[in-house]
């Protein structure tokens, strides 16, 4: 026999009893942002490196070691996609949506890959669903960005979940406050890991994020961003966290928030769940003004976020939708079986027939197995069984036997 192949390292495939639950989470998805006016969009799988290396950061950990790069025949750089809000911003920038009513609101769903070391709840390919409001920085966009989230989480059924929130300022209190925390950092830099201390004039801001205990300790001392913020960005901050208080939403401030991606300015965010282990971050985002003219376009507010659907169904305990359903039991007459098969789901509803060979009292196990409400048997006549009842009876024709199990 052949060599049994598998699925790539820190890939997995989605089977139909795991499928039922992430249709039902589209569903919810779509629903929920359909509804607050935001347009599904979907762009190819992988881009030019450029739109990454210049979108997301050369010194963030995604492009730096995560990426799966490769060539294409005429020498192009390619990667496929780490993360989503570039190549909206790409697209934003290549279709001259600036010309288009303000805000420009978008959300996707699809895969993403990073070369990470697999564990529980991360993958190398992975599904993010996303949403992204372009051209405006209203505070109400962050706020009800934030609840939407919160909300597809609750819908989701997801437990112990908890919401940080805080805001990097701009560029230029960026600026200021990362000279200020490097000269900070190298004051201490006896106690720093070997990681942070290599990065202090990378991204000295990743300093908060880290596992060592000496670095965490330097850190309880260190400046905080939120303390440096410009008038405005504080003004921005306040409003927004206005509206999610008087939306009642509940939220942890927290000035050592850092996310992995370079572009954010403003609100970040993130959403964590007790029930997953190491990888509990559920789903996040913030703000990007000044992405979209990094990718060539004009200067454009942005502000998004992002979620991991396997978490979100991991933390979660939302069920597969199913709808009632039939199964048409035959010996002889395949083609009559064939015809109550169709006409039952052209009434919108599900039937299946019987179609590995199987002997009667098989047939009615198999129907059992998938879960049929009804049972139409067609041998001398037409027969339906009620599986819940186990009632039998005969019925005259092809409709009566539609009318009855899809009534
Ligand atoms: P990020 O933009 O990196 O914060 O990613 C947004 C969300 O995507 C995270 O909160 C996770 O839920 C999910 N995610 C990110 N990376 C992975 C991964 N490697 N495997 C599974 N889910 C991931």
């Amino acid at each position: 026999m052949a060599e049994k192949l598998q699925a790539p390292r820190g890939t997995f495939d989605v089977l139909p009893e795991d499928g039922g639950r992430r249709l039902a989470l589209h569903g919810t998805t779509r629903d929920l942002l359909e509804r607050a006016g935001y347009g599904f969009f979907d762009s190819p799988v992988f881009e030019d490196t450029e739109v990454f290396a210049r979108g997301v950061g050369e010194s963030t950990d995604i492009v730096s070691k995560e990426m799966f790069t490769f060539e294409d025949k005429g020498g192009r750089s390619l990667t496929l996609r780490p993360e989503g809000t570039a190549g909206v911003c790409r697209a934003y920038a290549e279709h001259g949506m600036h010309k288009l009513p303000q805000p420009v609101k978008l959300w996707y769903w699809g895969p993403f890959f990073r070369h990470e070391a697999p564990q529980a709840g991360r993958f190398r390919q992975f599904t993010q669903v996303g949403a992204e409001a372009l051209g405006s920085d209203d505070p109400s966009l962050d706020a009800d960005l934030i609840l939407l989230l919160a909300e597809l989480l609750e819908r989701a059924g997801a437990k112990d979940v908890r919401l940080r929130l805080s805001s990097l300022g701009d560029a230029a209190t960026r600026e200021s406050y990362g000279a200020e925390l490097k000269t900070y950092l190298r004051e201490n830099e006896g106690e720093l890991s070997d990681e942070v201390r290599g990065r202090i004039d990378a991204n000295p801001l990743r300093a908060f994020d880290a596992d060592h205990a000496g670095t965490r300790k330097v850190m309880e001392g260190a400046p905080l961003l939120l303390d440096r913020l410009a008038a405005d960005d504080a003004e921005h901050f306040e409003a927004v966290r206005a509206l999610l208080d008087a939306a009642g939403l509940g939220y942890e401030l927290d000035p050592t928030l850092v996310r992995g991606l370079d572009y954010y300015t403003r609100t970040v965010f993130e959403f964590e769940s007790g029930e997953l282990g190491a990888q509990n971050a559920l789903g996040g985002g913030g703000r990007y003004d000044g992405l979209v003219e990094k990718l060539g376009g004009p200067a454009t507010a942005g502000v998004g976020w992002a979620a991991g659907i396997e978490r979100i169904l991991l933390a979660g305990d939302l069920a597969a939708e199913r709808g009632a359903r039939v199964f048409v039991s035959w010996t002889d007459d395949a083609a009559a079986a064939f015809a109550v098969v169709r006409a039952v789901r052209a009434r919108g509803a599900h039937a299946e027939m019987e179609q590995a060979g199987r002997s009667l009292k098989g047939q009615l196990k198999q129907a059992d197995r998938i879960g049929a409400a009804y049972v139409v048997l067609v041998g001398d006549g037409l027969q339906i069984k009620d599986m819940a009842t186990g009632e039998q009876r005969s019925v005259a024709d092809v409709d009566e036997a539609v009318e009855a199990v899809t009534g």
